[in-house]
């Protein structure tokens, strides 16, 4: 690509999440001239990374699925492949002071917390969920009315109320069952023929790998990264010049495309105009997450993942990573995760990292008694404010689009993913599409 046309054609990004680098990643393939605006002092956004017993781990459990295309496809390009490991995943319930093994339908028919009748139920339910494809049908109704409906009050009461209350908080009556129906459906197609086995899968070294090998191609082709740099206002000019402002520095663009939350993007547009599409922006709500990972030599339950479906515990879910991933990976000591999603009033996000970890060790205590606090090396804690957006029955009318009413500003960001949740696939397939549709408006 000749210097000319680069200089023509400068594209700024705001945000080095993985939407934000895979779209820089795929226009600077093309030969445009980008620069990446990352808030952080670290690329990776949510799926970033942070050093735990000598070795990458990223500071929210992540995994992928069989069918996560776009990014096995991502992960191949970039000759990653040899890294990608397919393990057994394995998952329990703690429910009323106790531990019910819940992987398999086997795991589910011996399900005491609820009658025979409700585990079979449950299982067709499952079933239903995994071979119906029409989801447009679930659409305006939330998870609440169609499974109290189609499930029982029994399963909604054990199974569902608290997995919809521990992560969704106020928000969890309004669900779109749509929603919930991606999540089923996608993990319920990962799984063998049988039903019996779901494998996830991972990069060996962490999905920092994929970041790092990211940051290096876009390195090579000369895109420029930019940490510690917030863009804090984004104006777009009738000259056709984006202005965007960061670090009390004035840069201009041809082109913007901004890879921030909904809410986020609309707080950087100054103006009086265009107050439909902010307000519209605006009225998308979003959790926070918080996690703590820590490192311990001992090891504490026999699966990978705990869903804590007792609603008045301070988290969702304990994860023991290395029955996922072998410690020997990890200077042989065993890796764990307790976390949520908590909505942005929640004392989680005013309490010190000390409170925090007394409150949750103490309730880990709860479910494992045998949990010793002093076999632990390293623990760490991550809060991050904009990790899940509410998908309610209205949702789809809020979806905002690719092209915003601002000439030459884009937006791309886990908002418009619907009916699947957010996850890395979603983020690169985002990335991609975006890095498309401005390549064609140059
Ligand atoms: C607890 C948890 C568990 C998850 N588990 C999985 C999993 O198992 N599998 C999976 O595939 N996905 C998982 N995900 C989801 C996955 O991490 C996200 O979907 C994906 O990383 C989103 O990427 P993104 O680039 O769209 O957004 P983000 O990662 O949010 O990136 C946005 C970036 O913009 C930056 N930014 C914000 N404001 C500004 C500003 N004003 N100026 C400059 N930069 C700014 C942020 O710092 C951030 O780096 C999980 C997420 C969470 C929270």
């Amino acid at each position: 690509m000749s210097k000319s046309i680069d200089n023509k054609n400068k594209i700024a990004i705001i945000g080095g999440g993985l939407t934000g680098l895979t779209a820089a990643y795929f226009l600077s393939q093309k030969g445009y001239s980008i620069t990446v605006f990352e808030k952080s002092d670290k690329l990776g956004g949510l799926a970033s990374t942070d050093e735990i017993a000598n070795s990458q781990i990223e500071k929210t459990y992540h995994h992928i699925f069989q069918t996560d295309t776009k990014i096995l496809k991502l992960i191949q390009k970039l000759k990653l492949a040899h890294l990608l490991r397919w393990e057994n995943s394995s998952m329990a319930i703690y429910y009323k002071k106790r531990i019910f093994p819940f992987s398999s339908p086997i795991d589910l028919l011996k399900f005491k917390p609820l009658s025979p009748i409700n585990r079979i139920r449950t299982g067709l339910v499952i079933f239903f969920l995994k071979i119906f494809k029409n989801w447009k049908k679930l659409s305006s109704v939330t998870a609440k009315e169609w499974l109290s409906k189609w499930n029982g009050k029994q399963a909604y009461k054990v199974i569902w109320e608290p997995l919809l209350k521990g992560k969704f908080h106020k928000y969890s009556n309004q669900i779109s069952m749509a929603w919930l129906w991606a999540r089923i459906h996608i993990r319920a197609n990962t799984r063998n023929k049988t039903g019996n086995q779901e494998l996830l899968g991972y990069l060996e070294g962490s999905f920092g790998v994929l970041i790092q090998e990211l940051e290096n191609q876009l390195s090579q082709n000369g895109v420029k990264i930019k940490l510690t740099s917030e863009i804090k206002s984004l104006t777009s000019k009738k000259c056709n010049k984006v202005i965007l402002q960061s670090n009390n520095k004035t840069f201009k663009f041809d082109k913007c495309i901004a890879t921030v939350p909904s809410v986020v993007f609309a707080d950087l547009l100054n103006t009086n105009k265009y107050n439909y599409y902010i307000n519209n922006l605006k009225d998308i709500d979003y959790l926070g997450a918080a996690t703590l990972v820590f490192s311990s030599n001992q090891n504490i339950g026999d699966k990978y993942w705990y869903n804590i479906n007792e609603i008045s515990f301070p988290f969702l879910a304990f994860i023991n990573h290395t029955n996922f991933i072998h410690k020997s990976f990890y200077d042989r000591k065993h890796i764990y995760y307790i976390g949520g999603y908590f909505p942005h009033d929640h004392e989680i996000f005013s309490k010190n990292e000390s409170e925090i970890r007394q409150i949750w060790f103490t309730s880990l205590k709860k479910i494992f008694p045998q949990f010793d606090e002093t076999q632990i090396h390293e623990s760490k804690i991550y809060r991050f404010k904009f990790a899940q957006h509410i998908v309610n029955n209205s949702y789809k009318s809020k979806i905002p689009k690719y092209i915003t009413p601002l000439d030459n500003v884009y937006l791309a960001n886990f908002s418009q993913i619907y009916p699947e949740d957010r996850g890395m696939n979603f983020a690169v397939r985002e990335g991609e599409n975006i890095a498309n549709i401005v390549a064609i408006d140059m």
